[in-house]
């Protein structure tokens, strides 16, 4: 993992800097491009941003993250969190930010949860959804008033012969860490007999301190299999996202920023649907991995402390 520190030089703290013309205080040459990648970040009303790689590294937030949604806020743009981990509650984000001197309110924080219950209230009103996730997921769905099959009082399993089983209208599979092999089985059966296949976000691992775990798009990859039927993924890179993100802040599409450190979610949103894609280079993806990638950001930052530098005219440390 990069670890770029936030480098506005303290001797460089209030002072605006002219960027390409004087210098950068003592901090390395200005690069020519900084005043264009500067008017970039002010042309932003809303930035929606990551989390992993983008805000925080495990526990703490990344050097610079709190200036920048600080002077955001204070500069009178929007910031909202969006997560494409669907095993956690929103709740649970808002004491860990809240946790990092991030205090937020429940209407800046977006899971691919959240986008899931509003495209199921939108398009399949009172069907019945088998979930594969989360007790806190679950719960989720609840409060939302999805009517959630119960699989203890169907026939799923082996089906006999001459019996005509009953199953849910949806299934829809989330990053579920408490995932059993009954649960993908039910699945299977389900989706296999005609049930429309869903999946909260398509990431195949989530990154840990020590490693990676399976994810949501690994669980479908097995259904999928097994099936043959591929899932409609939601959350990020996906248009409902976009949709839903804009129809919740009111802000126009051009004015919205996708920030994050994958390309093929956090800034792929962005830039396939008219918004704004920033990569920002303090998570997964370094430098290099741009060429390789058919996702092109809009622009690149080195981490969102650069982003604050460059919005507030302070100088940043290229060499770091
Ligand atoms: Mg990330």
């Amino acid at each position: 993992m990069n670890t770029l520190k936030h480098a506005c030089p303290p001797e460089a703290e209030g002072q605006k800097t002219e960027f390409a013309e004087t210098g950068r205080g003592g901090a390395g040459p200005a690069l020519p491009g900084d005043r264009i990648r500067a008017e970039k970040l002010r042309e932003i009303d809303l930035f929606v941003l990551d989390l992993d790689g983008t805000f925080y590294l495990g526990d703490r937030p990344i050097d610079g993250a709190l200036d920048f949604v600080n002077y955001v806020r204070e500069s009178g743009k929007k910031i909202l969190f969006f997560t494409n981990n669907s095993s956690r509650s929103p709740k649970v984000y808002m004491e860990r930010l809240a946790g990092m001197g991030c205090p937020i309110n429940r209407d800046q924080i977006m899971t691919s949860g959240d986008v899931t219950i509003a495209y199921l209230k939108e398009n399949d009103p009172g069907k019945s959804v088998y979930l594969v996730g989360t007790p806190a997921l679950e719960e989720s769905f609840r409060q939302e008033g999805i009517c959630l099959w119960d699989p203890e009082e169907d026939r799923t399993g082996p089906r006999e012969a001459g019996v005509t089983a009953s199953r849910p209208d949806i299934v829809v599979v989330g990053f579920d860490t408490t995932l059993t092999y009954r649960k993908l089985e039910r699945a299977c059966t389900y989706i296999r007999e005609g049930a429309v296949f869903l999946a909260t976000h398509l990431d195949i691992n989530c990154p840990t301190e020590y490693g990676f775990m399976p994810d949501c798009g690994a669980f479908c990859a097995a259904i999928t299999l097994s099936t043959g039927v591929e899932p409609k993924y939601l959350g990020k890179p996906f248009k409902e996202t976009v949709d839903m993100v804009l129809l919740h802040t009111g802000v126009s599409r051009e004015r919205v920023a996708f920030v994050g450190d994958r390309l093929y979610t956090d800034v792929a949103v962005g830039v396939n649907h008219g918004a704004k894609g920033f990569l920002v280079l303090s998570g997964e993806t370094k430098q290099e991995d741009i060429k390789n990638s058919q996702v092109k950001p809009d622009e690149v930052y080195g981490s969102l402390g650069e982003m604050k530098c460059l919005l507030c005219g302070e100088s940043w440390d290229h060499s770091r």
